[in-house]
């Protein structure tokens, strides 16, 4: 009698203690690809090299000038499409889309 009671409290821990890991695991499972890896998910080498891809100069919005009182410089930007591709068989890896800012002051 009191052996199965022991027996069911341990079966119970087993059971919160896989339930813990596997929500832990599937909290971190999904996390994005990490711009830093440079092994190829492809063949494996260490061949993988940052691309960037840079899109075309968008007006965004005016700035008060910093060097000339008075005056508005204009701030553009662009996307910038980061990748990786593998040096070795080609295999490439979108990373995603970042954006790069410039102010023109042209006066
Ligand atoms: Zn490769
Ligand atoms: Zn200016």
């Amino acid at each position: 009698m009191k052996r199965k009671k022991w027996i069911l409290m341990l079966a119970l821990c087993t059971s919160l203690v896989l339930g813990t890991v596997t929500t832990s695991v599937a909290a971190t499972g999904p996390a994005p690809a990490q711009p830093m890896a440079q092994e190829c998910g492809n063949c494996g080498q260490m061949r993988l090299l940052n691309q960037y891809d840079y899109g075309e100069w968008v007006y965004l919005t005016t700035t008060i000038c910093e060097k000339k009182v008075g005056r508005v410089d204009y701030i553009y930007k662009r996307p910038v499409f980061m990748s990786v591709k593998c040096g070795n068989c080609g295999f490439t890896a979108d990373l995603g889309t970042t954006w790069e800012y410039k102010t023109v002051c042209n006066h």
